[in-house]
């Protein structure tokens, strides 16, 4: 099978070609809420490829994340762990599995 690159897929259809096997009992993503109400980090959470950060809905000035959705990319760890990101790898045989590669 060759894969070639679409760029006319969504972000969803992308996504829809990645497979997670989440680990909800160790999520590998948190947040802390009070250093993330800055502009400044709020910001650099839209890096995210995969739109794992968003704003709560239920207070708008909170960012909560959706790690089951995460690529391990790195780039949040890389833009934020001193501002209220903290992002390890997931326990053994949890996290993403790519389907073509
Ligand atoms: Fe998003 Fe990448 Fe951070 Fe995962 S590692 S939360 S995909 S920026």
């Amino acid at each position: 099978m060759t894969i070639t690159p679409n760029d006319d897929l969504s972000l969803p259809d992308k996504l829809y070609r990645t497979r997670y096997e989440p680990d909800p009992a160790h999520p590998h993503v948190r947040v802390d809420s009070a250093k993330l109400r800055s502009a400044r980090t709020r910001k650099l959470l839209k890096i995210c490829p995969a739109e794992v950060y968003t704003k709560d809905p239920n207070d708008p000035q909170n960012v909560q994340a959706s790690h089951e959705n995460c690529l391990e990319c790195g780039t949040c760890r890389q833009a934020a762990s001193d501002e209220g990101v903290e992002w390890k790898h997931p326990d053994g045989g949890k996290g993403v599995k790519y389907r073509f590669g």
